[in-house]
């Protein structure tokens, strides 16, 4: 059994440095097409800062237990770094790298005034307390409040962690601080300075951009058929969201398996099933597997998950003409190529899953200025940025002649890079 759980591990880890890697390769090309020189890809194909801590916390059992965290930041040339927090079994060092490259490519392409960061713990929320996974938040801050802070590095949730884990980080922070610091934080609740609208923030940019790509194909939203990859915090939403839009969504998934149904799932009953991590399909028998789920008919496809799940193996065989990555590096390079030139469209995840970091930016802002926003005007601010985010990504992949992921990463890498060329870095 053990020797089973570490091949596993070791076959996680080694997709996890294929991506690591691949970031590497595209933000190598993107500097290329930019015209900088051979240092500006030194300095950012790696992140400035690595922290990584132990966390010792004294579980209900009376015993203490010492957990891993990371902390990464991969560049400040532009300002200060931003970026989730997640709880999760298989976090690990390359990943977390992997996804603070990543957030700043998604700030620079919805054109925020950060650098990329995240963060993660080695942890399963799902078999903890409360009270423990409160001590653990709270042990978290102490080990990095050091490097993090509202001008320095903000956090923010991301897979498994929520409002109530940024309330325990934040109310730690200003202790330690010794003064109320809303601003270390976002995805807050809202009484303690969250923003209308965060909540569902990723899943209303995922629509926004769906509805832009199916405009820009032809393809009628209404009764076009969905797959949902994932019914957590984003796939939920979203399967709200264009249920509302009159979309028939197929398919949905969970950690467990899959349902698949042509005609269309009941989506409100199974989000009244879901539990609070995303579960649903163990409550139903003659379920399908993730892996058979992605290959099978639809029109538009929403990886909502996790990583590496679109790979040269399945590429050949997705049947949705439109990709949307709802998750962080759900499709391999390999894939974005062959799936590219079968003439499938992808909406690549540093720009269709960045309504998050969007709103958790105008979070910031007002708790920065102590006036707080209307639901209405952070929808309609965050629809605007969204879409002029996306236009720029279509007219440089056009303007290149370069997939969606290339020229979502020369739109995202370039104020990073404009930035640390100017501050004279590279
Ligand atoms: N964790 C989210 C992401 O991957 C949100 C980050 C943020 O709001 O700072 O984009």
């Amino acid at each position: 059994m053990e020797a089973v759980k570490e091949h596993i591990q070791a076959k996680g880890e080694q997709a996890q440095l294929d991506l690591f890697q691949s970031t590497q390769k595209i933000i190598k090309e993107a500097v290329g097409y930019l015209g900088y020189s051979d240092g500006m890809y030194e300095l950012l194909k790696e992140p400035i800062r690595m922290l990584t801590v132990r966390i010792p916390i004294r579980m209900d059992n009376g015993k203490t237990k010492v957990f891993t965290g990371y902390r990464a930041q991969h560049n400040d040339a532009v300002g200060p770094t931003k970026g989730g927090v997640r709880f999760h079994p298989e976090v690990n060092e390359t990943e977390v790298k992997a996804l603070s490259m990543w957030m700043s490519l998604k700030a620079g392409i919805v054109d925020l005034p950060y650098g990329g960061g995240k963060g993660g713990i080695i942890c399963d929320p799902r078999v903890m307390s409360l009270g423990e996974i409160e001590r653990l938040s709270r042990g978290y801050v102490r080990a990095i409040s050091q490097i993090v802070g509202p001008t320095k590095d903000i956090p923010a949730p991301d897979v498994f962690t929520n409002a109530q884990i940024m309330a325990w980080m934040m109310d730690e922070y200003s202790h330690i601080r010794e003064f109320d610091s809303p601003g270390f934080i976002t995805g807050k609740p809202l009484v303690l300075g969250g923003s209308h609208g965060r909540e569902t923030a990723t899943a209303k940019g995922v629509t926004i951009c769906i509805e832009e790509a199916a405009r820009k194909t032809g393809l009628e939203l209404k009764d076009a058929r969905i797959i949902i990859q994932g019914f957590g915090n984003a796939g939920s939403f979203l399967a709200k969201f264009l249920k509302e839009k009159g979309a028939r969504i197929v398919g949905i998934s969970d950690a467990h398996g899959a349902l698949y149904n042509v005609g269309g799932l009941d989506i409100d009953y199974l989000l009244e099933r879901r539990d609070r991590f995303g579960s649903v399909t163990n409550l139903f028998h003659n379920r399908i597997s993730n892996k058979e789920l992605l290959e099978k008919e639809c029109d538009i496809l929403v990886p909502a998950a996790i990583a590496n799940q679109l790979t040269a193996d399945n590429a050949a065989n997705i049947q949705a003409s439109i990709i949307v990555e709802a998750a962080n590096g759900p499709t391999t390079w390999e894939a974005t190529e062959i799936l590219s030139k079968r003439g499938i469209l992808i909406i690549p995840d540093v720009l269709a899953s960045a309504g998050g970091v969007t709103v958790s930016y105008f979070e910031w802002v007002q708790n920065n200025q102590g006036f707080y926003w209307t639901k209405e005007e952070v929808t309609d601010r965050m629809r605007d940025v969204l879409i002029t985010s996306m236009n720029k990504v279509f007219a440089t992949a056009e303007k290149h002649q370069v997939n969606m992921r290339l020229a979502s990463y020369i739109v995202g890498i370039r104020k990073t890079a404009e930035a640390a060329h100017f501050r004279g870095w590279a």
